[in-house]
């Protein structure tokens, strides 16, 4: 097929329609990669030039294309990165409009002008002062940013701020979006290594040096020195003139990060993550393609960046659930990054002191190369652990923290040591009744309780942000001043804390309150210059940081995770709390770790105890083997949704009627997902658990692409969940 004039095939960036055939105007060029404008119906849309082999749909015929409009200036998709898109959109049963979206992130990629006119406050007063322009000056007090920002930032219309521009409170500022980065310097500010450490950074140096791909995991015990150790390879990579992206599991860690990057390469690296201005969004994404911006830390969304010129990834904290995206393309950053890795020949790092075990696994069988580093650097030593069994050493009555803990708590504040006490519950209580009815307020949209939030005074759900106010009196029995908490939250913890050492200065650290970076760089200068004694955190805190003035850890409650049942509770628990117990005793003080539980004599709780990692991982591997689950198996959820129910029953029966037989492969369900409303819309699921020789997802397109549903209806699969609600 070359019919003239040329054609070409391009994904266009919306999801509604698939990839279209459009002519090229004479004397255009557009090679696989280009970005370009296209007609649809009346519209004018963006889309990228495909490679052609991919789809196998029949071409249009030639007379029926409608041409190109344009080539925009940017630059191409280069065929590794295609090729990522491609299979991403093949592995999770996505589109490639999808992921593509993810690629050329926002508008960003398309703005050609090289200044942006952002605005900023004066101390001009705006002589009409409405309540709503009183509310915005309130909200945006340091602010800067395009109007729709400041809009949005302040809850208000466009219209709002534009009349507050016009009044003087605001002025304009001409923003250059193409600054251009520093160059990190490889030999900056270089470590001495120990031995392990060298070991590992010499072997990685190597294979970015070799260049092709390879995955390392660096396996290192907290506090090891995984950060300083990897940082060779990003040298190493600097040396060589290439890129190279590290994706942290949360933006909390982003400013700690960027202060040691810092410190060995000289000059911050850029920055990714939902939380940019356009204008930054911009300015990265062009100089990362480019070329210029050599090293770029970020969230998941990373990934999908035109690097120019990459020689690595690092994952850190490659363990974290946090990786996998949970809404519109499922996919898991830890893999796709092995998978980039692969398609552009580079090598990978995973770095955890507590591999998943899909991870480790791949170790096992020679997939990966495991690298470690078996002790904490310098002087530190690992932290003492033991368990608090809760039946013999009770808390008094509406408290949670046990007498051993609370004289340990005591303890650190007599030394003026740090403490942190981990509960991975945000709020104040996980669930509101009323003492005289018994009524439990659960989420108008979603099948879950709302959960008290004192500091803010709001009952909030945790799965759609769904808040309200704490109703004075029982909506079901009317009676008022009834209504207890059930359960602690952090807050609650840090009552019982506040009550019990009044002398202690605390924090709560969860994301309501380190929901920006700047928050977080907040957070940790309150713990480096010693201003607080005692942190009360969920699992946000147990990752990365370093304070060597911590040395006590109580865990409130390890049998929570527990509770959950999932296939990946016993091993996510593990994580959890050898990742808190991991930030004590990180400096020359030694550390402590209490773990509060009901059950000390469970195979993780004893685990932990004992320091016995391997004979946790290797009790749980054999688990997943005999029940065929992940690694050895496979998993992938089908949830159907509608905000009516019965329609949501009928498409899901529809789907299990359809279900293919088989060999090795077994269809659970439909049944009520166990979260079984959300955000007003009724869920049924199905589970479809796949020997690993079966071709999943192959099977499920076919399965699936057989079938209609009403436009109400959203059928929406998740490959390989972590999430089992
Ligand atoms: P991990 O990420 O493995 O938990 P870090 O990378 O945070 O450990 O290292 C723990 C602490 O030890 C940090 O303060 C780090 O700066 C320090 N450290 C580790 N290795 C070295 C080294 N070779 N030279 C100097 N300091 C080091
Ligand atoms: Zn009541
Ligand atoms: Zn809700």
């Amino acid at each position: 097929m070359n019919p003239t004039p040329p054609r070409v095939r391009v994904v266009l960036l919306t999801q509604v329609i698939g990839p279209l055939d459009y002519r090229l105007p004479d004397g255009m060029v557009a090679k696989p990669g280009t970005v370009v404008m296209v007609p649809l119906g009346p519209r004018k849309l963006p889309g990228v030039v495909w490679d052609e082999d991919i789809f196998d749909d029949e071409p249009v015929e030639a007379k029926k294309l409608r041409a190109v409009l344009e080539i925009v200036e940017c630059p191409p998709i280069g065929p590794g990165l295609r090729k990522l898109v491609d299979w991403v959109a093949d592995y999770y049963l996505t589109q490639h409009a999808a992921v593509l979206r993810m690629v050329l992130a926002s508008s960003a990629a398309f703005t050609t002008s090289g200044t942006i006119t952002e605005y900023r406050r004066t101390n001009v007063e705006p002589a009409r002062l409405t309540p709503q322009r009183a509310a915005a000056l309130d909200a945006l007090e340091d602010a800067q940013g395009l109007v729709r920002e400041l809009a949005a930032e302040a809850g208000v219309s466009d219209n709002i701020i534009r009349g507050l521009i016009k009044a003087g409170a605001f002025e304009p500022v001409t923003i250059s979006v193409d600054t251009p980065f520093l160059e990190p310097q490889p030999d900056f500010a270089n470590p001495v290594l120990n031995e392990a450490q060298q070991a590992a950074a010499d072997t990685m140096t190597l294979a970015v040096r070799d260049g092709g791909f390879s995955t390392f995991v660096l396996d290192g015990v907290t506090g090891s020195g995984k950060t300083e150790t990897y940082f060779e390879a990003v040298a190493a990579a600097l040396r060589l003139n290439k890129q190279v992206l590290v994706l942290l599991p949360e933006i909390a860690l982003t400013q700690p990060f960027l202060k040691r990057f810092e410190e060995r390469f000289g000059v911050e690296p850029a920055t990714w993550h939902s939380n940019m201005r356009s204008t930054q969004r911009r300015r990265v994404w062009r100089a990362i393609a480019d070329g210029t911006a050599k090293v770029v830390v970020g969230a998941r969304s990373a990934l999908f960046l035109p690097f120019a010129n990459p020689g690595l990834i690092i994952v850190d904290e490659a363990h974290e659930t946090s990786f996998k995206q949970e809404d519109g393309v499922r996919y898991h950053a830890r893999d796709v990054a092995v998978m980039r890795g692969r398609f552009e020949g580079f090598p990978v790092i995973l770095a955890s002191a507590t591999p998943a075990l899909e991870t480790r696994h791949m170790v096992t069988i020679g997939r990966y190369r495991g690298l470690e580093i078996p002790s904490r650097f310098g002087a530190a030593k690992m932290p003492e652990i033991k368990a608090i069994d809760l039946t013999l050493d009770a808390p008094e009555r509406q408290h949670w923290i046990a007498p051993t803990l609370l004289k340990a708590l005591e303890e650190r504040l007599e030394r003026g040591e740090q403490s942190l006490l981990f509960l991975n519950r945000r709020g104040f209580a996980p669930l509101t009744l009323c003492r005289t009815c018994g009524h439990r307020f659960q989420c108008p949209n979603c099948t879950s309780w709302m959960v008290e939030h004192r500091l803010v005074r709001r009952l909030a759900c945790h799965h759609c942000g769904h808040v309200m106010p704490p109703p004075e009196e029982c909506p079901e029995c009317g009676e008022s001043d009834t209504l207890v908490a059930c359960g602690p939250g952090v807050e609650r913890i840090s009552d019982e804390v506040n009550r019990l050492l009044p002398q202690a200065r605390t924090i709560i650290a969860t994301s309501d309150t380190l929901w920006s970076p700047e928050k977080a760089a907040e957070f940790v200068a309150r713990v480096e210059n010693k201003s607080v004694d005692i942190i009360i955190g969920t699992q946000l805190v147990t990752k990365g940081y370093h304070f060597p003035e911590l040395t006590l850890v109580g865990v409130i409650d390890a049998d929570l995770g527990l509770e959950g049942g999932d296939l990946r509770a016993a091993e996510r628990t593990f994580q959890q709390i050898a990742q808190a117990a991991g930030r004590a005793g990180r400096g020359e003080k030694p550390g402590e770790v209490f773990i509060q539980t009901r059950n000390p004599g469970h195979p993780v709780i004893a685990a932990l105890v004992a320091g016995d990692r391997d004979a946790f991982y290797d009790a749980e591997t054999e688990q997943r083997k005999s029940a065929g689950a992940p690694p050895f198996g496979r998993f992938a959820a089908i949830i159907i949704s509608s905000e009516d129910e019965r329609e949501a029953i009928e498409a899901a029966r529809a789907v299990g009627g359809a279900a293919p037989q088989t060999e090795g492969m077994y269809v659970y369900g439909p049944a009520p997902a166990p979260l079984a409303m959300l955000r007003g819309r009724y869920r049924q699921r199905l589970l479809v658990h796949a020997q690993r020789s079966v071709e999943m997802q192959a099977i499920i397109r076919q399965w699936l692409g057989g079938l209609q549903f009403p436009r109400s209806v959203r059928v929406g699969v998740d490959v390989d969940p972590y999430s089992f609600l």
